[in-house]
């Protein structure tokens, strides 16, 4: 009966959706050994360090995570990271089929003049920071200014905008990590702008996310209804308005609708300002933007650039337009293959990737052959190396959550290598 041994690298939902898609596969004539290999010592990808704190329900596809850990034949090996502590070669030459799930996580640049300036931020350092992942533990931002400045229509910044502007008392019960609910709650930021180059037609939002709006408690949203009525005069422009964009238009007018109640704190949308130089002598002052009606400047002590993703390097892989190269999930030449934003770029919400991954694993079958007979990665790791398997995770993650019970949050996430790690000592 063949047996394959196939590795993934990468256990955020596309990982953990390819080794479903092999589970389920698994017959009489086919069984499979799944091993995940993680650079962290937790797993869950995003939903862990991308998804807003105050969104929890989301997070609960974690439980689909750990039911698909839990098969047999599944290993995780977290705490072991791709080109540093093990090679592709290494990967490629023991397993029968390698899967790159590793994500996207640089955010892009604007190439605007004065980007660089301190406090013109990425939403991936922003979005990290507040989930506690442990690269972005020291990562500085100034909350001292009244004024932020979001740019980008989509779900990230929309995520970015509401952390600034909602009143921190509403994440005291969320996972945001300690160190971002302690400086949000010294936050002087009190006006939020979040603000796309196009007219509202054309913003990535989706309309769950703009429905939510007028449920904020402390926080008044304001979107100009004029730019409401000229998205659904352009739209219709074209023919039938698509469903999609007409629930998103239904759920700005919704917020348009609501009585606004003078709150200290407000977050407004602005359309069609195309970012054009972000000003300012020793940190950031003010940003200008070209719209239609000329150029307009807003002064402003933040601005987070919410643009979109590109993958960061891993050597051995070819990236091509901000995704590793493939034709259809297959790396052409080679037993590598590639799911989820590794695969497609960064879009697409976390059920995208299910019904994408299996798609790529019904290849990834029907490419195999004769089993390779070569061990595995327990082979390539130093003695000494700690690997977090899937008991020390469950300790870590028991750990957090009876940390959170206390304090009457889902869990208090720990945000160093280190105390993840001593966390999780038996
Ligand atoms: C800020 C933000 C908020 C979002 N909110 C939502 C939401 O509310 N709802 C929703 O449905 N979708 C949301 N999404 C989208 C969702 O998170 C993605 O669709 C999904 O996470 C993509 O899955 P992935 O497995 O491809 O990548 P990821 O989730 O990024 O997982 C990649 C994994 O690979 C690991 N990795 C990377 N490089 C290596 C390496 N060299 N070696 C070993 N491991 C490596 C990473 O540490 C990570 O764990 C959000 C995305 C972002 C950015």
């Amino acid at each position: 009966m063949p047996h394959y041994k196939i590795a993934i690298v990468g256990a955020g939902p596309a990982g953990y959706f390819a080794a479903q898609a092999l589970q389920n596969s698994v017959t009489e004539d086919l069984t499979f050994s799944i091993d995940m290999i993680e650079r962290l010592p937790t797993p869950w990808g995003l939903v862990r360090s991308g998804v807003a704190p105050d969104h929890p329900k989301i997070k609960t596809v974690s439980k689909v995570f750990e039911k698909i850990a839990n098969q047999p034949g599944f290993r995780l090996f977290g705490n072991v990271e791709l080109g540093k502590d093990i090679s592709l070669e290494d990967l490629t030459n023991k397993y029968d089929a390698v899967v790159m799930a590793t994500g996207s996580s640089i955010g892009k640049k604007l190439g605007i003049p004065g980007e660089d300036l301190p406090n013109s931020i990425s939403a991936s350092e922003f979005v990290p920071w507040y989930n506690g992942h442990p690269d972005f533990k020291d990562f500085k931002i100034d909350l001292l200014g009244k004024v932020a400045v979001v740019i980008g229509a989509g779900n990230v910044a929309m995520d970015c905008g509401r952390m600034l502007a909602i009143d921190p008392k509403e994440l005291d019960e969320t996972d945001s990590a300690d160190h971002a609910l302690n400086a949000l709650h010294k936050s002087n930021i009190r006006k939020v702008f979040i603000t796309g180059r196009r007219g509202a037609e054309f913003a990535a939002f989706t309309a769950p996310e703009l429905r939510d709006l007028p449920k904020l408690e402390h926080t008044d949203v304001y979107i100009n209804a004029d730019a409401i009525a000229l998205a659904y005069k352009n739209a219709e422009a074209k023919g039938e308005v698509e469903k999609h964009l007409a629930s998103n238009l239904e759920a700005m007018k919704a917020v348009i609708e609501v009585p606004k109640q003078g709150h200290e704190r407000s977050l407004e949308f602005l359309f069609s300002h195309t970012p054009k130089e972000i000003l300012g002598q020793d940190k950031v002052e003010a940003i200008v933007y070209s719209t239609p009606d000329g150029d307009v400047t807003i002064p402003c002590d933040l601005v987070i650039t919410a643009i979109g993703y590109v993958p960061e390097v891993i050597p051995g892989i070819h990236f091509e337009s901000g995704k590793i190269a493939n034709i259809d999930g297959r790396v052409i030449g080679s037993n590598i293959y590639t799911v989820g934003w590794a695969k497609r770029g960064p879009s697409g919400v976390i059920g995208t990737n299910k019904s994408d991954a299996a798609d790529v694993v019904q290849l990834l079958i029907s490419d195999l052959k004769e089993p390779k007979q070569a061990g595995d990665i327990s082979e390539l790791l130093k003695s000494n190396h700690e690997i977090v398997d899937q008991p020390y995770w469950v300790r870590i993650n028991e750990a957090e959550v009876a940390a959170g019970e206390v304090r009457g949050k889902p869990r208090v996430k720990a945000v160093s290598v280190a105390d993840l790690l001593r966390l999780g000592q038996p």
